[in-house]
């Protein structure tokens, strides 16, 4: 490993001015991903900025009824949450869903947003990467991929994201709040994540040094009826193969607000807006539940070795809606 420096600062203006001046510096949350990166050789910081002692570590209300969440809330923190629990199920679903509970004690929501993808190749210094060194070729188009994407790729990397939080955010309509030198600035989730294009090496639209201050959620009353399911290759401590966070709003039998957000397929966290638009003002069966993912699933384009994953995106859909209708159902029935 080589030397680096590393620096805990207690004032947001100092951590941005210490990556002002130093542009191979790295903010530091929990370590849990880029202190591995760092073992491995991928990541070669010269400093770290230690931003765990920041007064980042709140959950509050925002004046319109949202949450606004820190950038070094940890993991556990966020799941603990008693309003997270009950205004946005799904997101302490899916925070529950992803590592151990050593690693969520660790890690923070900044950092669970800029981890880096699982892909093999990625991790392998002695690989070829676009990711790691644009230019140098994509292994997994032709090689080992069936943990990769089947949305949103390009020819010059297939790689997913590896977050569950960040579905469940994608869901919600999260906005990334972000402080630079130049001042604060924000980005909706989706403006966030940047499209894959020919440039898999730059992955967010957070301007160079920005330290992530916090994760705003809007109100959103059918997020109190939603939920997370991940599906994964052995029980626990594993990364999806496939995730789905769903809120369902049901009334008098049809549909009438949707949220639906795929993990596991794509570069990002998997807004899909077009199966929500498929589905708003329909019956709430499982008929038009499939149907919906069926035409968000259209613009799919899996590799020889992951086309289980529109199959099993296709279930995740209608399992979790079908459970989500059945149990608005019964609380309708309840309430007469
Ligand atoms: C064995 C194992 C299993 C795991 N399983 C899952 C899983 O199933 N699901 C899942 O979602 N995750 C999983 N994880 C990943 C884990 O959730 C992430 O490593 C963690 O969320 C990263 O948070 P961190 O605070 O430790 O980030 P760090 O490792 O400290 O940082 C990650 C990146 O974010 C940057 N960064 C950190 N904070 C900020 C900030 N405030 N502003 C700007 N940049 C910042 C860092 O510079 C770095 O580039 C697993 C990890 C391990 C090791
Ligand atoms: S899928 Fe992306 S991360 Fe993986 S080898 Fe290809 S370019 Fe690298």
């Amino acid at each position: 490993m080589r030397e680096f420096g590393y620096q805990r600062v207690s004032d947001v203006s100092g951590a941005v001015a210490l990556l002002d001046a130093d542009p191979e510096a790295r903010f530091l949350g929990g370590g849990t991903n880029l202190v591995d990166l760092m073992k491995s050789g991928v990541e070669r910081p010269s400093r770290l900025v230690d931003v765990r002692a920041l007064p980042l570590d709140r959950i509050e209300r925002t004046d319109d009824g949202g949450l606004r969440i820190g950038a070094t809330v940890t993991n556990s923190d966020l799941a603990a949450h008693p309003e997270v629990r009950r205004d946005y199920p799904a997101l302490a679903q899916a925070v529950l869903a992803g590592a151990s509970g050593q690693l969520r004690n660790m890690a923070t929501v900044g950092g669970n947003l800029l981890q880096r993808t699982r892909c093999g190749y990625f991790a392998d210094v002695t690989q070829p990467c676009n990711k790691r060194l644009p230019g140098s070729g994509c292994p997994a188009v032709e090689g080992e991929h069936h943990n990769h994407a089947i949305l949103g790729a390009s020819e010059h990397c297939v790689a997913v994201h590896p977050s569950d939080m960040g579905v469940a955010l994608a869901a919600f309509d999260a906005v990334v709040t972000y402080e630079t030198a130049d001042g604060p600035g924000q980005l909706t989730l989706d403006a966030f994540y940047r499209p894959v294009g020919d440039t898999p090496h730059r992955e967010t639209a957070l301007p160079p040094g920005a330290l992530i201050t916090g994760v705003v959620l809007p109100p959103a009353p059918v997020a109190a009826r939603s939920r997370y399911r991940k599906v994964r290759e052995r029980a626990s401590y594993a990364f999806a193969i496939g995730s789905i966070a769903a809120a369902l709003d049901v009334r008098e039998g049809r549909v009438h607000e949707v949220r639906l957000a795929f993990g596991a397929v794509a570069s990002r966290p998997w807004r899909a807006t077009t199966a929500e638009r498929e589905l708003t003002g329909q019956p709430a069966d499982a008929a038009h539940f499939a149907a919906a993912a069926d035409a968000e699933l259209a613009a799919a384009v899996p590799l020889p070795h992951n086309g289980y994953k529109v199959t099993l995106m296709r279930n995740l859909v209608v399992a979790e809606l079908t459970e989500l209708a059945e149990e608005s159902a019964r609380t309708e029935e309840a309430g007469r």
